[in-house]
């Protein structure tokens, strides 16, 4: 039998933002909560140390519906962002209050560390470096997540890391963990699929306005920028039961709960599926529901429509990024321009707004202009929806990668640091930074006039 005492201790890490500019917007570090609760139903004790969020205090310019800003403090540009002419952040709490959260708990046997965005590695490694001082290089430090996945060996190279892992198999990783610490946990399942995940820990974090949900991984489509393929190769669904059962446990304990599906293909297969869910969530009644994700256009139906009005769908975004038929066609052909327009009719149908029916438009792409997306924005204002401008973020290995790499004089394959959507966008030729701020002060223009209309 496993005593308390011989328990694996496991410390996760949800590192620090570094970037020019960052938003909460409903933000959680899912994929550790999801690894937190498999550890945990194996028989370790768990703890996160939330670099992001603080448990102490509520974050600046927090809104009802659980989005707000984050802390930050201005930090010196790493060297290759030197001659961008902007100030360069630490988002999250302070190196003092993760020291104080280390104190507080056992000494663990081993931490995971997740990682975001390439270009966030930073914040990454300076959290490492702060475990790695703090345990006096006692504890082995697993370094896993989305950086770590596309930037393999740039993270082996330079995270100070004892291991990069990169594997979806879950299993593998527990017995990886036996191996380092010397102890056992009390069983390994077998996580063959996302369905045999438990629900997600998101009580980790301490209490919240919000849980982020998926209900499922992956995305059918092949959009050549995007890297949902390179992450989860296959499009899986979680069962309907405990998807209901997560949203339940946080409508049970928030005052105002709100629900952020963070899905990179929520309404595909939406018969058997996301229409479920929401008969559920209206039958549950009183909470927020957010779309942050972009959603299918394509895919929405009158019933979608409805669904999303009496659930209390407050806040869509949908993926349009190019009205350019040409350009639509080149990246994937994920939506056309009349399947939008459906799309906003049936939003508009059921009374939704113009400005309440977010869209995202995609600046900076391969082979685009500036002048491509002002007929963007402008075909979106003529439908009725309000424009969001999205600035291009080139992704290792996904198709757009070698044509993007001819567009740049920044050496994208060494650093990650140039990845970065704001720097990328302002050094293509075709855009620069005029041109990013008229769009972007166009898309706000419309979006002003369109809410005071509202
Ligand atoms: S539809 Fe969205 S998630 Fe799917 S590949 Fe295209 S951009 Fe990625």
């Amino acid at each position: 039998m496993i005593t308390t005492k011989d328990k694996i201790k496991i410390l996760l890490i949800n590192p620090w933002i570094t970037d020019f500019a960052a938003y909460n917007l409903w933000s959680e570090p899912l994929g550790l909560l999801y690894i937190g609760a498999i550890l945990r139903e194996s028989g370790a004790s768990v703890y996160l140390l939330d670099c992001i969020l603080s448990r102490k205090k509520p974050p600046p310019k927090l809104l009802d519906d659980g989005r707000s800003k984050f802390e930050r403090r201005i930090i010196e540009k790493p060297e290759p962002l030197k001659f961008v002419n902007r100030k360069y952040a630490i988002y999250g709490i302070s190196e003092e209050e993760a020291i104080n959260y280390l104190e507080l708990i056992p000494k663990p046997d081993v931490i995971l560390i997740t990682s975001g965005m390439t270009y966030w590695y930073p914040g990454v490694f300076r959290a490492i470096k702060l475990v790695k001082k703090y345990y006096s290089s006692t504890v082995p430090v697993i370094l896993g997540g989305i950086y770590a996945k596309l930037c393999y060996s740039h993270a082996t190279t330079f995270s100070e890391a004892d291991l990069v892992y990169i594997s979806d198999n879950i299993s593998e990783l527990l017995r990886k963990i036996e191996g380092i610490t010397g102890k056992n946990f009390k069983e390994i399942k077998k996580y063959r699929s996302f369905n045999d995940y438990p629900i997600p820990l998101h009580q980790l974090g301490g209490k919240r306005k919000f849980i982020a949900v998926l209900t499922s991984k992956g995305c059918p489509f092949r959009c050549t920028y995007c890297a949902s393929y390179l992450l989860n190769p296959k499009h899986e669904k979680r069962k309907i039961s405990p998807i209901i059962e997560e949203i339940k446990r946080h409508a049970a304990e928030a005052s105002k709960p709100n629900v952020a599906f963070y899905d990179d293909a929520l309404l595909v297969n939406s018969d058997n599926h996301l229409i479920p869910i929401l008969e559920k969530i209206i039958e549950i009644g009183r909470i927020g529901i957010h779309l942050p994700n972009g959603i299918h256009a394509s895919l929405i139906t009158p019933n979608i429509a409805r669904l999303f009005r009496e659930a209390g769908v407050k806040y869509i975004r949908l993926g349009l990024e190019t009205a350019i038929p040409e350009i639509q066609i080149k990246t994937g052909k994920k939506v056309e321009n009349t399947e939008f327009i459906r799309a906003v009719d049936y939003l508009r149908g059921v009374g939704y707004k113009p400005g309440e029916i977010g869209c995202y438009i995609l600046a900076g792409l391969p082979g685009q202009s500036p002048g491509d997306v002002e007929k963007t924005i402008t075909f979106v204002r003529k439908v009725g929806a309000s424009p969001y401008i999205a600035l291009f973020s080139p992704i290792p290995n996904t198709p757009s990668w070698e044509e993007t790499k001819k567009l740049t004089d920044l050496d994208i394959d060494r650093e990650p640091l140039f990845h970065n959507n704001t720097i990328f966008t302002l050094r293509n030729p075709a855009f620069g930074e005029k041109a990013v701020k008229e769009l972007k002060n166009m898309a706000l223009e419309i979006r002003r006039e369109l809410n005071s209309n509202s």
